[in-house]
């Protein structure tokens, strides 16, 4: 076995360890197990070379650390609890379950509205038909007009795939439940299937829900023996859950899946999948609505409108101009000595001009190359379903 799955074992045990003192309610047990498996992890990140891996490696330690802080905050658990459930699990080992969904999935009912979402009007419109239009008249979505189950946003890094997701939980007033594939998967190494089991109940209790799975492609891919085990069952798990949303007609859910690399998402995933959907880099007039947004109350001088920023800014994300934004929105106050910024609250705090927004243009490259570009318009001409 090579050195870093020699590793990737030892990681494994001490996150074994520590989940089992943690379900035992031994805090301390489950503190210096998790911090052990840390310490490895954060090894191996050094150590390999595979960014998919690394960024796995990282999300499973940023996840046992974020346990670790709740552990050493929280009371110390009642450790006896009522008799197993009839589904023989434990009331313990459900509440574990339920903490652990808290802990690894945000629940929530956003508050994003179509129109905080600058343009992607195609996909706007393909989200409404067959996510929002289902949920909200679902009388006409019967027989042989069936609703979607899956839909997939996919395209570069920061261009609205969440915001989208978000709006149509917002439009629809559903329940949100936000997950990332990878951290589900690393979370709790071999509870990773009760817990998409657990998720899928949740969201039926919560109906309607949207379940959105972020980074889709962590699901495959090429990652060592040992996690390709896990990895397949995980997915298996997660299909069967898509394919009950089909059969269950009436139920109110749907899975948004998300991913940058569309490609790694393998045929199976893919086919639940029934809608995909290209969320593309904005146009001129898409950056330029975004740079509105996010300026929105602040005081601006010298600027009647964002065109020209727009123009200059061709090959930038969403996110790219909202880095931009914040960028130039924080220029007066470095200007500002530091003395009157945190005591006077009556210091002169002057308006945000074009000047500051070039310096922070010359700072700030887009994030997502032409080549990369090239790639997500392949996949669209042979896989996209809109
Ligand atoms: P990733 O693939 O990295 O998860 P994403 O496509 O899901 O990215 P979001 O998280 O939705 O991107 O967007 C990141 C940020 O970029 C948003 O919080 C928002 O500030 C800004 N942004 C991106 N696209 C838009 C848009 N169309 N309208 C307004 N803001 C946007």
């Amino acid at each position: 076995m090579s050195s870093t799955g020699k590793l990737y074992e030892y990681a494994s045990s001490y996150a074994t360890r520590a989940v089992e003192a943690d379900r035992a309610g031994k805090r301390q047990e489950a503190i210096i197990n998790y911090v052990r498996a840390v310490e490895i992890l954060q090894k191996l990140i050094h150590f390999t070379d595979n960014p998919d891996l690394k960024q796995l490696y990282y999300n499973t330690a940023k996840d046992y650390i974020a346990r670790v802080k709740k552990l050493q905050t929280s009371k110390k658990r009642i450790k006896s609890r009522g008799p197993n459930t009839s589904s023989g699990v434990s009331d313990e080992e459900t509440g574990e379950i339920d903490q652990a969904i808290a802990d690894t999935i945000i629940t929530e009912k956003p508050d994003i509205k179509w129109d905080d979402v600058a343009n992607l009007q195609t996909a706007k419109q393909a989200l409404r038909e067959a996510i929002i239009w289902p949920i909200m008249r679902p009388d006409l979505f019967k027989g042989a007009r069936t609703p979607w189950k899956g839909v997939l946003l996919f395209g570069p890094p920061g261009c609205g795939k969440t915001l989208l997701a978000k709006a149509v939980a917002s439009e629809c007033d559903a329940t949100f439940f936000n997950v990332s594939a990878a951290s589900i998967m690393s979370k709790w190494l071999g509870e990773s299937e009760r817990l998409v089991k657990s998720l899928f109940d949740t969201a039926r209790d919560k109906q309607p829900s949207i379940v959105f799975m972020d980074e889709v492609d962590a699901l495959t891919g090429t990652r060592g023996a040992n996690e390709h085990d896990s990895v397949r069952r995980v997915k298996t798990q997660l299909m069967q859950a898509i394919d009950g949303l089909t059969s269950k007609k009436d139920d109110r859910i749907v899975i948004i899946g998300a991913t940058n690399l569309p490609e790694h998402v393998d045929i199976a995933m893919r086919r639940r999948f029934e809608k995909r959907i290209y969320v593309q880099l904005p146009e001129t007039e898409a950056r330029e609505a975004v740079f509105l947004i996010h300026t929105k109350d602040v005081q601006l001088e010298g600027i009647d409108d964002f065109s020209r920023l727009a123009e200059w800014t061709e090959g930038f994300s969403g996110a790219d101009i909202a880095l931009i934004c914040r960028e130039a929105i924080m220029a007066p106050l470095r200007e500002l000595d530091e003395k009157d910024l945190l005591k006077d609250s009556t210091s002169e705090i002057r308006a945000v001009t074009l000047q500051d927004f070039l310096k922070s243009l010359e700072k700030i490259n887009p994030s997502v190359s032409p080549s990369e570009l090239l790639g997500y318009e392949d996949w669209q001409r042979q896989f996209a379903a809109e």
